[in-house]
């Protein structure tokens, strides 16, 4: 079996998501290439490497200097065609998602997205998709190849296996069509802290804060622990945060080594963002509040009086 992945990447850095995807391509076994596309990108051959790539195609050119799909499609659809890839993966993200999409309908195969794992049967995949506001899990499959797969952002660990790729310069062939496109401009959000995709202890707040200044404490404690801020939809629906912030069905999938929920009901929706972190701590002042029921410790009180407080011992111990 061969496995073609995309790997996104952002300022010099391979994604998370996308050596997450990497990294399962590799457990499948058989052959696992990785795809770099963009301008200047070379030295991040290496990194795929480590992740499990055995090859990776790099088409490196001023005109793909923008993160724009259709050019991207052109390369990969380049690579999947010379290469006979059985499988093509992708991590879930706005321009992976474009780019599945545009791949799909170009070489006219299937394609399975907001997975949460697949696993090899025989020659075949089987891929988990969480469906039915994910009440439900399905097994998916594909009818012909090449099985392209878009995976949930978040959903597969990294893991670093040591080795080392080899390159194959890719000279793309890019369509007219796909250069009509232009991108005039890119802005940056303004953050401080870690990005909560890449976050290993997040702090989400809930409508439990009681309005947009109950964020304050909750970033001390952010900071003090040195860890990024995130919240529930109620709360972003609300305004007092950014929807760049929301956790869940609807926002982003993450899985941190510790979740601190603050005033969060822990509805399923918000669940199934956040579930697979290490160790999940709630504080809510209703005991029989859900996120109780799948919390690894669970503080029943109220948070502006208990946050505060917590944010003075951690930054006490740190300081120690
Ligand atoms: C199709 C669909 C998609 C959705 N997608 C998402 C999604 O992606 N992400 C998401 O988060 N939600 C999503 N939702 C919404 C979800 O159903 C819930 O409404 C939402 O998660 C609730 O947010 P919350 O926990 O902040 O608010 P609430 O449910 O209102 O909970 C607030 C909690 O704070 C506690 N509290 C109040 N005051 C205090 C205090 N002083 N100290 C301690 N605790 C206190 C309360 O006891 C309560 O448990 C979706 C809904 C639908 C229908």
């Amino acid at each position: 079996m061969t496995t073609l992945v995309f790997l996104e990447h952002h300022e010099g850095e391979l994604l998370k998501p996308s050596l997450g995807v990497l990294s399962k391509a590799a457990s499948l076994g058989g052959d696992v290439a990785g795809v770099i596309v963009g301008s200047g990108v070379e030295g991040l051959a290496e990194q795929a490497g480590v992740y499990g790539a055995g090859t990776v195609y790099v088409a490196d050119d001023a005109r793909l200097e923008t993160p724009l799909p259709q050019p991207r499609v052109d390369v990969l659809a380049q690579v999947v065609q010379a290469g006979g890839f059985d499988n093509v993966f992708l991590a879930q993200s706005i321009l992976g998602a474009d780019v599945a999409a545009g791949l799909a309908a170009r070489l006219d195969a299937g394609l399975n997205w907001q997975l949460t794992d697949v696993r090899a049967d025989g020659d075949g995949l089987v891929g988990t998709q969480p469906v039915l506001a994910d009440t439900v899990v399905c097994e998916v499959g594909w009818t012909s190849t090449p099985r392209i797969a878009l995976f949930r952002a978040g959903a597969l660990d990294a893991k670093e296996t040591g080795g080392q790729a080899t390159v194959e310069t890719v000279q793309p062939d890019l369509q007219d069509f796909s250069l009509a496109a232009e991108m005039l401009e890119q802005a940056h959000e303004e953050a401080s802290g870690p990005s909560i995709e890449d976050a290993d202890i997040i702090v989400a707040g809930g409508r439990g804060l009681g309005g947009p200044e109950g964020f304050g404490p909750r970033e001390e404690l952010a900071e003090a622990l040195g860890g990024a801020v995130a919240a529930t939809r109620a709360v972003v629906d609300a305004g007092w945060y950014p929807y760049s912030a929301q956790i869940g069905q609807t926002g982003k999938t993450v899985s941190p080594k510790l979740y601190v929920a603050l005033g969060i009901s822990g509805a399923i929706q918000h669940k199934v963002g956040m579930q697979s972190s290490g160790t999940i701590v709630a504080i809510n002042k209703d005991p029989n509040a859900p996120i109780f029921e799948f919390s690894d410790l669970g503080v029943v009180g109220d948070l502006h009086e208990i946050v505060p407080k917590l944010t003075e011992l951690v930054a006490a111990r740190k300081g120690s």
